[in-house]
């Protein structure tokens, strides 16, 4: 059992701490020839000028380096008791070198996978058809409705609709009407971002709907049509595919603890601000160390678990989507004249 000692300087993720220098280039060849990227990379505060000088520096480099860069950073590693303490992880997340490596591999992926998987083969078909065809098709959308006798038991009791203009019922009636112009506009539309998968109107329901389903395959159709970015909710897809999905493609879990600010969620109150800002000390006095390997770690995830895990999102359908929703924010991003980097800044911050 290590000493349970507070001012343990040494402790990994202590970022002053001996054996961590923020400035030392590794002996590595990949990481020695970025040795300048790098060192700028540690001493970032992530603002969009820094995230645009990543972005210019990456634009040079092939694919293949840019990959193999990002995982040499995140594999260097230091001895920590019986294991491995991984430093370069906590400047690796959130950063424009990883949203724009995540997009190449990403691509890459697709490109190499043998065929096209059975569901980018329908969503691809579907991007084609009506909305109408969607509702009529899509599995999820198709076992959520049967007939609304619009009684407004969901609304009722839906949380969200405490919170905002929205009505569960009313997306029930839309859908049920099959008028294609009404569900195109309910699609580019804030309404469908309201709604936090509760779950709690399906059980309630009278007639056996699942307003929670039919939301959720209506958010996967404004994405794949590309009418999600009308909306502020929207096109925060884009923040979020980038937060929430690079966890999941680099780390393996929806939140890393560093990535819940207090300043984007002050519904967690001033007690989560105060642990946030002295989270590594909270974690060197419980003798926690997040950025090791091992199954509750933070996350230094073992390149076969990844590598299956990945496989699992493609199946699924995952990166189809994600490419929709990068391919949206860039044609968006374009058309407002700003960089990529600024405008995933707008998003993750208006409304
Ligand atoms: S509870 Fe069911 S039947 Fe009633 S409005 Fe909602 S979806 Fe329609
Ligand atoms: S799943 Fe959505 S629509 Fe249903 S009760 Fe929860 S917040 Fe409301």
């Amino acid at each position: 059992m290590r000493p349970f000692d507070l001012k343990n300087e040494n402790y990994p993720g202590h970022r002053e701490g001996a054996g961590f220098e923020t400035d030392r280039i590794p002996e590595d060849a990949v990481l020695k020839k970025h040795g300048e990227f790098i060192a700028f990379l540690k001493r970032s505060k992530t603002s969009v000028d820094e995230e645009e000088t990543f972005r210019n520096y990456l634009s040079d480099l092939p694919d293949e380096e840019v990959i193999g860069l990002y995982e040499a950073l995140r594999d260097e590693k230091i001895e920590w008791e019986k294991g491995f303490f991984y430093p370069n992880i906590q400047y690796l997340f959130g950063t424009a070198f990883e949203r724009e490596k995540d997009y190449r591999e990403q691509q890459l992926w697709r490109e190499n996978s043998q065929q096209q998987r059975e569901v980018t083969r329908w969503y691809e078909e579907a991007k084609e058809k009506s909305c109408v065809w969607w509702i009529e098709n899509h599995i999820i959308s198709r076992h959520s409705i049967s007939s609304c006798m619009s009684c407004g038991a969901c609304t009722a009791l839906c949380p969200a609709a405490e919170f905002y203009d929205f009505s569960p019922r009313m997306i029930m009636t839309i859908v049920q009407e099959k008028d294609e112009a009404e569900i195109i506009e309910l699609l580019k539309s804030d309404t469908i971002w309201y709604c936090h998968q509760c779950g709690s109107c399906k059980p309630k329901c009278p007639r056996g709907n699942s307003p929670f389903g039919m939301i959720s395959s209506l958010r996967q159709l404004s994405q794949i049509k590309g009418y999600h970015v009308e909306s502020v909710r929207g096109r925060q897809q884009f923040a979020a595919r980038h937060l929430w999905g690079g966890n999941l493609w680099n780390r393996a879990c929806t939140l890393y603890f560093r990535n819940p600010e207090p300043i984007a969620h002050r519904d967690f109150g001033p007690r989560f601000a105060l642990y946030f800002k002295h989270k590594e000390e909270m974690f060197r006095r419980i003798g926690a160390c997040p950025d090791m390997d091992g199954s509750l770690s933070g996350r230094k995830v073992h390149p076969d678990t990844l590598d299956e895990v990945r496989k699992l999102w493609q199946a699924g359908g995952v990166l189809y989507l994600w490419e929709r929703i990068e391919e949206a924010a860039r044609r968006q991003a374009e058309e407002l004249g700003i960089s990529l980097d600024s405008y995933h800044e707008k998003v993750k911050s208006e409304g």
